[in-house]
């Protein structure tokens, strides 16, 4: 093959543009991601391995190295991965496939610190090199390929990059960055060994460098041609319980999730009995973008005896727990596991259920012991938490703990027991009303007669509300009541006065009422006369059992 010079995808260099200028204060993460890319491949080539032994050729044991060459200026990572042809390093290295990077690009507008905080929640690739190299040199040789078939990329970053055959005798990869002016500072041992430590140490592949002496005569460390394992090179989620600090769960937590803060909660667990699994489950504390695409997915990566298989298994968490990030080590499941298979497992249904359970539990105690933590919890993800109820009848229930409610009497934070705690000797049902918003809600006529009489209603606005409250009827036995359907029941709420008084009403109203139901023949059911109201003179219901208003508009809205 000639070389050739192409140019990069118009997405490409916006990309590069907004890497090299918005994370330029951050710029050590680029060893994290190429890292990350190396280990990915060693990844790849293993779970290949699985049905053709050959690919490992001599070289059964999978590393990285990093060394730098400080006449050169260079810092190279290199590793005995899947590699590239000469195909795949155009395609991978000058588009990007990556599906929702097109909607991540169309989110940034342009302001730098808010550009910042996305991209490092997204995760930035391999252009990340950029940030301190002008030139970067990538040879590759897929596993597999005769040497002769190797490649080698370049490119300085801007619109172009070059690809020429080479011959590379290792397969794998080796990526070389040349160090732009001014970034001396990565032409060191020890800045090295640091960024590796920081972000890299659970990486379960050796890392390697060169190791140092001191060089008595020259009065400095001077690398010598031996090679030393940097990292800890175990999973963090094989290792015990007790031997991980809340820093290194932590940290472990922004490299999956590329989160910039803090989880919410976490929790680890070694499963035995029947199937036998790890669980790593962090609960963010933020909700990303997406949170509303239920078609996405990739919270929690499957791996199989450590051997990393995917990250969209979307069979081992509820849709509802989408926002869920971690890991799930399986001991019982096949390597060659497909995702067809993974429908249909036992073995996985069995993870599963253990798996909501595990975050339900992680729920439960939030919100009984850090009240304020679980606040912040409902703020971001309890629209979410919400489609559990109609999906997850077996947990039906322990989801009807977690909800959280506005009130006639609180802004927010009530839940169902909060309520049932409140309610006045002889009432006989949870009320609450739904509408657009919660202001709507608030100023209902509806919630007049409840008002003067001192009965707290539940305000829901959210646009799932509806749809949840179709599936879930009652509440510790007592029934969940609308109080703009049907002629309000206050039952032995209503005192005798009030019954008589009404009577008469209507019995003088009788001549108006008829008239009005002639007037409305064909726009209202019926025309009533109502305790319900306090100061306005009149209000609309529906029948008990027909669709509420609100929920009458919301299938209008979706043209149904
Ligand atoms: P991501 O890792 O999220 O896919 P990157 O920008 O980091 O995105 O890398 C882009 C692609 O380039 C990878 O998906 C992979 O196909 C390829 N690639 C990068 N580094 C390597 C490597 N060391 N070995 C093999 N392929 C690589
Ligand atoms: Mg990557």
């Amino acid at each position: 093959m000639h070389k050739q010079t192409l140019s990069f995808q118009a997405e490409v260099k916006q990309i590069l543009h907004l890497v090299t200028h918005s994370l330029y204060s951050n710029k050590e993460i680029f060893l994290r991601e190429l890292v990350s890319n190396a280990s990915d491949a060693c990844d790849k080539l293993r779970f290949e391995a699985l049905n053709n032994n050959g690919l490992y050729e001599d070289q059964p044991n999978l590393e990285v190295r990093v060394s730098f060459d400080p006449e050169a200026r260079t810092v190279t990572i290199s590793d005995n991965g899947i590699g590239m042809s000469a195909e795949e390093a155009t395609a991978h290295l000058g588009t990007i496939a990556k599906s929702g990077t097109r909607e991540f690009m169309a989110r940034l507008e342009g302001d730098q610190k808010k550009d910042a905080a996305l991209i490092g929640q997204f995760g930035v690739g391999f252009y990340s090199g950029f940030i301190v190299a002008d030139r970067i040199t990538v040879e590759s040789r897929r596993a597999g390929l005769s040497p002769e078939e190797g490649v080698r990329w370049s490119s300085e970053g801007a619109g172009e990059f070059e690809v020429e055959a080479i011959t590379k005798e290792k397969r794998g990869t080796d990526v070389t960055l040349h160090l732009r002016e001014g970034e001396e500072e990565f032409l060191s041992t020890w800045r090295l060994k640091s960024i590796i430590g920081k972000y890299s140490d659970h990486i379960s592949l050796p890392i390697l460098m060169r190791k140092e002496t001191w060089d008595a005569e020259k009065k400095e460390q001077v690398t010598t041609d031996e090679w030393e394992t940097v990292n800890k090179a175990a999973a963090l989620w094989t290792r015990s319980k007790s031997d991980v600090t809340d820093a290194e769960y932590k940290e472990f937590y922004k490299q999956l999730s590329y989160d910039s803060e803090p989880p919410l909660a976490y929790t680890h667990n070694r499963v035995e009995g029947r199937t036998e699994y790890t669980q790593l489950l962090y609960i963010p504390s933020k909700a990303p973008f997406d949170l509303w695409n239920r078609d996405k997915r990739g919270g929690v990566k499957l791996y199989v005896k450590r051997v990393f298989i995917m990250d969209d298994a979307e069979a081992l968490m509820p849709v509802y727990l989408r926002f869920v990030k971690g890991v799930i080590d399986s001991a019982d499941l096949p390597l060659n596991v497909s995702r067809e298979l993974l429908q249909e497992s036992r073995d996985v249904k069995a993870i599963r259920e253990g798996s909501t359970k595990r975050v339900l539990s992680m729920l439960e105690d939030l919100a009984e012991n850090q009240k304020e933590q679980y606040a912040k919890f409902w703020e971001q993800f309890g629209a979410v938490i919400k489609e559990g109820i109609g999906e997850d009848h077996a947990n039906q229930e322990r989801l009807a703990k977690l909800l959280r409610f506005a009130s006639t009497q609180a802004d927010s934070d009530v839940s169902f027991a909060d309520y049932v705690s409140r309610m006045k000797e002889g009432q006989e049902a949870i009320y609450y009303i739904t509408a657009e918003t919660l202001a709507a809600a608030k100023n209902s006529p509806q919630l007049e007669i409840f008002r003067k009489k001192g009965l707290e209603v539940l305000l829901l606005a959210d646009r799932v509300d509806e749809w949840m409250l179709s599936h879930l009827v009652e509440f510790d036995g007592k029934p969940l009541q609308s109080v703009a359907k049907g002629a309000v029941d206050l039952g032995k709420l209503q005192d005798e006065e009030e019954k008589k008084h009404a009577e008469e009403a209507a019995e003088a109203f009788k001549p108006v009422l008829e008239k009005l139901k002639a007037a409305l023949k064909d726009r209202a059911k019926d025309v009533r006369v109502t305790t319900r109201l306090v100061e306005s003179p009149a209000c609309i219901v529906v029948e008990e059992g027909d669709m509420s208003a609100h929920l009458a508009r919301l299938l209008k809205q979706a043209g149904q």
